[in-house]
């Protein structure tokens, strides 16, 4: 049987990183590719020694040319958090357009099936809860998230035409808060953030009163589910993410158990537009891949925070989108 060949965009990136690592297990011969502006080549470092692993530093927004068969693409490659998205408001929109349309062209070349990284802001601040595929959204179009909920809502549009009207084989999974190592550590996302300040030595800032809710899925659970909806014949989206629902204040609360840290909550403006609440509804993932996370919120944050410890001291203070912390 010839070895199967996966194209994974954002390659360098969290996701995109571990799932390169789940591909490579499972003897896929891996392209990865990342334009490198919110991704680490450090995530994969420990692939480029691989004969069945290569990289293309390019921005899928751009045409994407792949050599030889595929028959499989991923497309991974976004800004993933309220602040990236806020510093790159125009590549974010353009990656999740024309970066799709690209990779739709190249899948339909290949004859590949795709797979799209969408997500649960395509439900912006929810009005039913636990939030279930068939849920539209209340999503503000012009507000500050707009340009990654539209982009995403975009391209599970655009990838559902190319399903409809050229038949091509498209999967789209919508992700829920996920977390796990390889996290960039000052992206501004919640986890990272607590943890970050933790380490530094500085008092957790919680946005708003803390009321609003996350549930968070640790990165292995999302991987697998990923991996068994791109062998799955369901073209339809399916939420995978972790039921576990916790305030952003008790999370706080845990982060401060887990790490030790004697310093405080501090309260913050809550941003623009933060979604009040949110929890998948995972029963279409049960019935369809059989799938539900496995990994206690508990053994998550214990292994994530061991990779963030592990990090030099410069990481604790850098980001490569430029946002710098003062040194105590
Ligand atoms: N948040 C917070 N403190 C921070 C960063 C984020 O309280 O330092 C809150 C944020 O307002 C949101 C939640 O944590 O309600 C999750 O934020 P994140 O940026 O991780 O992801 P989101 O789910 O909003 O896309």
């Amino acid at each position: 049987m010839t070895q199967k060949r996966v194209l994974i965009t954002g390659a360098a990136g969290f996701l995109g990183s571990h799932l390169c690592d789940r591909f490579i297990k499972e003897g896929y011969h891996v392209i990865g590719m990342d334009n490198l502006i919110t991704g680490d080549l450090h995530n994969i470092e420990h692939l480029f020694k691989l004969e069945h692993f290569e990289f293309y530093h390019h921005d899928v927004s751009k045409f994407v040319h792949v050599p030889g068969k595929l028959d499989y693409i991923l497309h991974f490659a976004s800004p993933a958090s309220p602040i990236d998205y806020l510093k790159i408001p125009i590549q974010t929109l353009k990656v999740g357009s024309l970066g799709i349309h690209n990779l739709l062209g190249l899948a339909k070349q290949k004859s590949a099936r795709l797979l799209i990284a969408s997500t649960s802001e395509v439900y912006g601040d929810p009005q039913v809860h636990p939030q279930t595929e068939d849920y539209w959204g209340n999503v503000n179009p012009v507000g500050p998230r707009g340009v990654y909920d539209e982009a995403k809502r975009f391209q599970e549009a655009m990838t559902m035409a190319y399903h409809t009207y050229h038949g091509l084989e498209t999967r789209i999974v919508r992700i829920f808060n996920t977390y796990g190592p390889r996290m960039r550590l000052n992206d501004g996302r919640v986890l990272p953030a607590f943890i970050g300040q933790a380490l530094r030595g500085e008092d957790l800032t919680a946005f708003g009163d803390g009321s609003q809710t996350r549930s968070f899925c640790y990165v292995d659970d999302l991987v697998e589910g990923i991996y068994r909806l791109l062998l799955s014949d369901c073209a339809d989206p399916v939420n995978i993410g972790n039921p576990d629902e916790i305030t952003i204040k008790d999370f706080a609360e845990e982060i401060i158990k887990l790490t030790g840290t004697d310093q405080k909550i501090i309260f913050k403006p809550l941003p623009t537009d933060d979604p009040k609440q949110r929890q998948p509804d995972i029963t279409k993932a049960r019935a369809i891949l059989g799938w539900e996370p496995k990994v206690s919120r508990a053994e998550g944050l214990k292994i994530t925070y061991e990779y963030f410890k592990s990090l030099s001291k410069e990481k604790l203070y850098e980001d490569p989108l430029g946002r710098e912390f003062t040194k105590k």
